[in-house]
């Protein structure tokens, strides 16, 4: 099915390479130093510097930022919950975290929303968890 590579002289360094096979009309070889020149022409043909878009695209686009630093801090505050205590105290709202994660995920196993449900995974959980941690570790009887 795939043609036989046919290599290409790089624009950049002159060099021989093989296309990439799903873009055989690449100009560029891999090189970083020939794909940062192929990146930098772009941008100099196609970026639009954010002060000259029009006010409307520039709202958008601050909106845009905006939501997206306000999801890279709220992963950022619940990997810093999840995650093993760095040193600073562990606050309520640490707490409430990792416990709404914890249900969440008993949701999850549990396939349903159904608070009763969940709630009787979570005693099944603890039951076996329980009887587990008392188990003698393995190769021992
Ligand atoms: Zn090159």
């Amino acid at each position: 099915m795939t043609p036989p590579s046919k290599k290409r002289r790089c624009v950049k360094c002159r060099e021989w390479f093989t296309p990439h096979n799903n873009n055989p009309r690449q100009e560029y070889c891999g090189s970083p130093a020939c794909q940062r020149a192929r990146k930098a022409l772009w941008r100099r043909d196609n970026y639009i510097p954010h002060r000259r878009l029009p006010k409307e695209e520039r709202d958008a686009e601050n909106k845009r930022c905006r939501e997206a630093m306000e999801r890279l801090r709220s992963s950022q505050k619940l990997l810093a919950a999840v995650g093993v205590s760095s040193g600073g105290a562990i606050t309520l709202a640490d707490v409430a975290l990792r416990s709404s994660i914890f249900i969440g995920v008993m949701s999850m196993i549990a396939g349903t929303q159904d608070r009763e449900t969940v709630r009787s995974v979570c005693i099944e959980a603890d039951r076996r968890g329980r009887l587990l941690s008392r188990a003698p570790a393995n190769g021992e009887r």
